[in-house]
Formats: structure tokens, C-alpha cells, sequence
């Protein structure tokens, strides 16, 4: 109650039921940041100075999108999407985080179904509730966190729900699923809306754009981000790709200016230069294999698979470890309350040599 004697109007039940969602994201700047799956040394050059010519008009004017759909056509079908992508199968978001939320707004009712895996991505939860949708959340298998395609199969056959989201390869078990299963599954429930969250998709090139035809398969839609691998984290832009009907309806639930003209520059010099995230991957999939091999060596629990990141079982409590790294400006991210990894970390590969001290350190404070 505030000094008047009113309290303030009561949210949606379903709002009033939330928590914000909040990641611990304060006071990262100069530690060596193996926590969210970023790109540990940057964007490429062109990027930056994309950014440093921003004009003062620029910033005074709303901002425009002219040519960026057809930009990341472009970057599509250079890393391999199938011939004949619109610019009108492209949906532009501030992040794939809006992008995710925008879905939900747009295809989840109240009472209505979203099928997933556990444990996954950390924010669709969040948007189904908003939504006051229930949340069918299938676990991982086994040891190696395989995915459960039978009970995925007979969830659908049982009662397709509204939504199906598959984060291939999935943060954070790195678990991945053919692309062909994917269309297998969207194919199977045509009046569910298949999103495949593919933020990860250039450490194993398991991406469904290059099998999927959208014209046919029209329940498909594949989130892509240039916050990631691109280095734009900081920028907020994410793509969805899809059917045109589906893109629109994304579109209507989404501000007409949500993306703004800075990182609308930056996205255009990040698609530009490809090469450089070519290059990036390439010096992360070197990386991954230095550090699983240490791993190894040493005796480590670990769990790797597809993506910038592995799991790591430490012998002292995983609470402890954190902090001990991060007293040396090192970052890692608990999985601590997660349902089947509960216990281990969450490592972001960046390059060798910051492996190579991100190992020394784990092998020296959890002795
Ligand atoms: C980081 C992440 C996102 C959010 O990406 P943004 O484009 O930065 O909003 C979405 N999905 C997954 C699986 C992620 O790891």
C-alpha cells in the first residue's frame, strides 16, 4: 500500500504469477566471459565500424530497413540455405529473445499446449506462462541427453499441440536432431507451429534451411540471431525465417520500429563478412576439441556436443567453483536447479589460448 491507501491495479493473473526473468548479467565487462555463449573477441571490423559512422541523422530519424531482409537472404543462401528464400520469409526482431516472445503472443492462447524438451532454453517457460498456456516439457535421455523423439511422437499423436519449440543444437546439453526429423515431426502436425531455434547451428551445420521447402512445409519457423557466433549480443537483432503468412502474423504482434537503426547498420556489415565468422567457428570447433581432449586427460565429468559450449561435473560443489573462478575474473554458468544437470556448469568455448586458461584454472581450484 503507498501513502494514499491505494495499491497499485492488479497485472493478468497469468503476469501476476510471473517472476521477471532475470540473468546475472552486471559487472562482466573485463572478466573472461565463458558464461552466455557469446563470441569472446568480437564482432568482425566492419561492424565496428559501422558503428563508430553512425551519423547524427541517423540517430534522429526512425529507423529504416530497406534492403536488410534481402541482406540476410543473401547470407542464407551463402551458408547453404535451399534456393528460392524470399525476402518476405524473413522477420526481423530486436533479438531472438522478441522473436521467441512475438510467437507466443502470436500463436499462444490461453489453455493451449507448448510441446518442448528439459532442460532447454530459458525463456520460452517465461512466454508460455505470460501466455497462460500450459507447458509439456519432455527430459533428455540417458546419460548422453539424447533426444526424446518416441515421446515428442506420441505427445503429438496423442494431441498435437499449438506449439512444438526444439532448440537444435540444444543450450544446453548441445544435444542436436536431424533436420529431416525436424521436418518428419513438422509434418506430422500440420496445425502446430514448428519453431526450430537454431542459434547454434554453425558449430554443426544441422540446420533445416537447406532441406526445408516453406512453401510445403508452411509450419516450420527457424530463429537465427547475430548475437552468438556474429559477436552482436549487445546490438539485439535476430531473424525468423518462414512461411509469408507466418511471418506476418509474427509481424503483426511486433512494434513497427522495435529493431533499432544501430544495429540494423551493424547486422548489414556482420552478413556482409561471413568470413569472419567462418573463421571464428572454425578457431571454437579447435578449441572444443583442445578442451575435451584436456578434459579427458584429466579425468573430468564432462558432456559435449553440438555448439559453443560443454557441460562439466566438478568434484567440489559447483556453487563453490563459480565463485572461486570468478575471483579470477573467469565466468561459467551453474546449471544449479536445472532438472538432470543439476550440479555441473556450463562452459562457453571461446578461443584456444582462453580455453587454455579457463582449464588451468578449473584444474588448479577444484583439485
Ligand atoms: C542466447 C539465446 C537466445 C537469445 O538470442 P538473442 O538473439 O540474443 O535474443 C535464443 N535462443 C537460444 C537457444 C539462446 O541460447
Amino acid at each position: 500500500m503507498n501513502s494514499n491507501g491505494f495499491v497499485p491495479p492488479e497485472a493478468r493473473a497469468a503476469v501476476e504469477q510471473l517472476r521477471a526473468y532475470s540473468a546475472p548479467l552486471e559487472g562482466r565487462r573485463s572478466a573472461l566471459r565463458l558464461d552466455f555463449n557469446e563470441n569472446t573477441i568480437g564482432p568482425s571490423p566492419l561492424v565496428a565500424e559501422a558503428v563508430r559512422g553512425f551519423s547524427t541523422e541517423e540517430i534522429a530519424i526512425y529507423p529504416e530497413y530497406d534492403g536488410l531482409r534481402e541482406a540476410v537472404v543473401r547470407n542464407m543462401l551463402e551458408t547453404g540455405c535451399r534456393p528460392g528464400l524470399q525476402p518476405d520469409q524473413v522477420a526481423l526482431f530486436n533479438g531472438v529473445d522478441a522473436a521467441i516472445h512475438a510467437v507466443f503472443h502470436a500463436y499462444g492462447d490461453a489453455g493451449d499446449r507448448v510441446l518442448t524438451t528439459s532442460p532447454t532454453f530459458g525463456y520460452y517457460t517465461p512466454c508460455a506462462r505470460m501466455q497462460g498456456m500450459t507447458i509439456e516439457a519432455i527430459p533428455y535421455e540417458g546419460e548422453a541427453f539424447t533426444f526424446p523423439l518416441a515421446a515428442v511422437q506420441a505427445s503429438i499423436r496423442e494431441s498435437p499441440p499449438r506449439l512444438l519449440l526444439i532448440c537444435n543444437p540444444n543450450n544446453p546439453t548441445g544435444t542436436r536432431l536431424a533436420p529431416q526429423t525436424i521436418l518428419d515431426l513438422a509434418a506430422s502436425a500440420p496445425g502446430t507451429l514448428v519453431v526450430v531455434d537454431e542459434l547454434y547451428e554453425a558449430f554443426t551445420g544441422d540446420s533445416v534451411l537447406p532441406v526445408a521447402d516453406f512453401s510445403a512445409t508452411s509450419n516450420l519457423l527457424v530463429f537465427r540471431s547475430l548475437s552468438k557466433t556474429a559477436g552482436l549480443a549487445g546490438l539485439r537483432i535476430g531473424f525468423g525465417i518462414g512461411h509469408p503468412d507466418v511471418i506476418d502474423r509474427v509481424g503483426r504482434v511486433t512494434g513497427p520500429y522495435d529493431v533499432n537503426s544501430v544495429a540494423v547498420a551493424a547486422a548489414f556489415a556482420a552478413l556482409a563478412d561471413q568470413s569472419y565468422v567462418d573463421a571464428y567457428v572454425a578457431e571454437v570447433l579447435r578449441a572444443r576439441d583442445w578442451t575435451v581432449e584436456a578434459l579427458r586427460s584429466a579425468g573430468v565429468r564432462h558432456h559435449c556436443d553440438g555448439g559453443n559450449y560443454l557441460l562439466i561435473w566438478p568434484q567440489r560443489p559447483v556453487a563453490e567453483v563459480d565463485e572461486a573462478l570468478r575471483a579470477e575474473g573467469i565466468l561459467i554458468r551453474s546449471m544449479a536447479g536445472k532438472p538432470l544437470i543439476d550440479g555441473c556448469f556450463r562452459v562457453s568455448i571461446g578461443t584456444t589460448s582462453q580455453m587454455q586458461r579457463f582449464m588451468e584454472a578449473l584444474l588448479r581450484l577444484d583439485a
